[in-house]
């Protein structure tokens, strides 16, 4: 399923696998002036070529290596002969196949190909804007923003999704996720693209709400810790239920990573 929205010279396709008429996981993807930022999530690949060839696609972004991001980056090399563009820190791991995706992952967006991709610069150029490429680790080690200085766009990848997130991924550094985000505040950013939620209304705003949630749950956690509790209790003493997402994740989503991650110390 695809929805597609305008906002000005932005577009966005909104997509998911359904099951029995509802959508799994919600992604999407951008284009901008010929440029795609992702590629979308490999069960979409159908939807996604169609797409493509209808809408003049010059160049492709990855956001970062997740597959829901860059999963159709070898059918664009493949049909439209576009190498897609990844910070430098992804190339080997996209050109691979994923040896074992947990069980959500493949339900919820299949598996990726291996794909080639060229490392991106500083900046890139589309006909008519110039993107900066900020690294913004956190979410991955790979994430990148995109930022047009001159309209006030921000391409937030995956760095913002909800002001107040109940679970973190086992392997995101909530640290580098909070140095990123002050990044991307101190921008002032007039619009602010999510990949999962389209154009969030008061971005910069948005941004910052998510900095003081995060660091209000790593004081909250640390002062637990000192009370001399484990991780586990930390967890359990934690507002709000991950039940959910642990069990349709098998764990990969919890309220506990957010603990592992807050009490490991900053790299
Ligand atoms: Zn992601
Ligand atoms: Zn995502």
């Amino acid at each position: 399923m695809i929805h597609s929205l305008a906002y000005g010279d932005v577009r966005y396709f909104r997509m998911a696998r359904t099951f029995l008429g509802r959508a799994l996981y919600w992604t999407g993807v951008y284009l901008v002036d010929g440029l795609l930022v992702d590629s979308g999530p490999p069960n979409l690949a159908r939807d996604v070529r169609r797409l493509v060839s209808e809408l003049g696609v010059r160049q492709c972004v990855t956001t970062h290596y997740h597959e829901d991001h860059s999963g159709n980056h070898a059918l664009l090399a493949g049909a439209l002969r576009i190498t897609p563009l990844a910070h430098a820190v992804a190339a080997g791991r996209l050109a691979q196949r994923d040896a074992a995706p947990q069980l959500y992952r493949r339900l919820a967006w299949g598996v990726r190909e291996p794909a080639r991709v060229a490392a991106l610069g500083e900046w890139l150029e589309t006909p008519h804007h110039r993107f900066q490429v900020i690294h913004t680790p956190g979410h991955a080690p790979d994430h990148v923003a995109l930022w047009e200085p001159r309209r006030g766009w921000l391409f937030s990848g995956d760095l913002y999704l909800a002001p107040k997130l109940r679970y973190l991924r086992a392997d995101e550094d909530v640290h580098a996720m909070i140095e990123s985000l002050r990044r991307l505040i101190a921008l002032e950013p007039a619009a602010l693209f999510c990949q999962h939620r389209g154009q969030v209304e008061h971005g910069g705003t948005r941004l910052r709400h998510k900095l003081e949630f995060l660091l209000e749950l790593g004081e909250r956690i640390q002062a637990l810790r000192r009370r001399g509790l484990d991780e586990a209790e930390i967890a359990r003493a934690l507002p709000g239920s991950d039940l959910f997402w642990r069990l349709w994740t098998g764990g990969d989503f919890s309220k506990r990573n957010f603990v592992t991650a807050f009490l490991r110390p900053r790299s």
